[in-house]
């Protein structure tokens, strides 16, 4: 069969599941922005609430956090003149295609996920079947747009090579070549960035603890607190990039200050090696506050006006969906399924 050659697009998604942490900023809303003004490919960002309630979220909150969360895509850069950007659950192909997917994936790929080990944790027999199946339905996520490129944290390159089986598994179990197989984007200094608490463990806005994360919406003092009291190890900075091996919290920090000023987590060390963390967690504190209080100041202002956040999800549901429909057709057509 000749190849398909697919127009590149680009997909990507974040959770309503709490406040956007400066992970989520560097790990993915930063690049989606870059990506969307780089402007070769179109660009479809999504806010992923049916995601989110794979944990039991206070519907209220669930609302008030996908409004934030559409703030802060548009706080970090994404328009929605330019890219299409609307919440999940209003276009049907995303659950449509996701059932389908629910009977392509096999059982034993999604037991491999590490990100279900590590939420269920021993909790397992407990966890909505939606946590574990939470896969399949972010294959139809991306393969409901026929997107190739998707640009995501560190955390998230497992559930792209799932999505990229389930691709190649439907096209081989109904003789076609009508999926993609898209590529993870994993690119930048922070593409995983840790808690504050713990280096061995990822910054989440899930995380019980606040002291883990900097939010976006915290304020100079909290960033400059929660830096401050972040874990590291008594050794001043060393000096080469190797100096950090075995270090995790002291190579977390490096790359946060990278990250947020453009620079290669070498170049940030050649610029402090010696130096105490006592001097450079002022520095990073004041990188942060600098590079984030405009995206919080830009997303309370957009909070003002929850009517306009609900016509630009509305407005971007109804683009979404004009490319999601007859994708969905057509897979249901294949499948065989009467009145597609
Ligand atoms: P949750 O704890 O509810 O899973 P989360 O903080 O992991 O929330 P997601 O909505 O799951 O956020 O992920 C959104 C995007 O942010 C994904 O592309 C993910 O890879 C990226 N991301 C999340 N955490 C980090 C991190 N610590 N460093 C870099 N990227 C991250
Ligand atoms: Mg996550």
């Amino acid at each position: 069969m000749a190849e398909v050659v697919h127009t590149p697009r680009v997909f990507s998604g974040i959770q309503p599941s709490g406040g956007l942490t400066l992970g989520n900023y560097l790990g993915a809303l930063k690049r989606f922005g870059e990506t969307q003004d780089r402007g070769d490919m179109p660009t479809i960002y999504c806010i992923v609430d049916m995601h989110a309630i794979t944990v039991w979220q206070d519907p209220e909150k669930l609302n008030r956090a996908t409004r934030e969360l559409t703030a802060g895509f548009i706080a970090s850069g994404i328009d929605p003149t330019k890219s299409i950007l609307f919440n999940q659950s209003a276009v049907p192909g995303h659950a449509q295609l996701g059932w389908i997917f629910n009977c392509v994936a096999r059982l034993g790929w999604m037991q491999r996920m590490t990100q279900f080990k590590d939420k269920a944790g021993k909790n397992s027999e407990n966890v909505s079947l939606g946590l574990f199946a939470y896969p399949a339905l972010m294959a139809a996520d991306i393969l409901v747009y026929h997107a190739t490129h998707v640009p995501v944290g560190e955390d998230q390159k497992q559930h792209v090579e799932l999505t990229r089986d389930i691709a190649i598994k439907f096209n081989n179990d109904y003789g076609v070549d009508f999926f993609p197989v898209p590529e993870p984007v994993i690119e930048g200094a922070a593409t995983r960035v840790m808690s504050l608490r713990d280096g061995t463990k990822k910054m989440s806005k899930s995380d019980p603890s606040d002291m883990s994360r900097i939010n976006l919406t915290d304020d100079a003092d909290a960033i400059a607190k929660k830096i401050k009291k972040a874990k590291t190890d008594p050794e001043p900075l060393p000096e080469t990039l190797e100096g950090l091996d075995g270090r995790p919290e002291a190579r977390n920090l490096v790359n946060i200050y990278a990250a947020l000023s453009g620079k290669t987590a070498a170049e940030v060390v050649a610029e402090y090696a010696g130096q105490p963390f006592g001097s450079f967690k002022p520095a990073l504190a004041d990188l942060a506050v600098d590079r984030l209080s405009p995206i919080s100041t830009e997303m309370s202002r957009l909070m003002q006006d929850p009517a306009e956040i609900d016509r630009i999800l509305a407005h971007g549901a109804e683009q979404a969906n004009a490319i999601a429909e007859p994708i969905v057709r057509r897979a249901y057509q294949i499948v065989g399924m009467v009145g597609a």
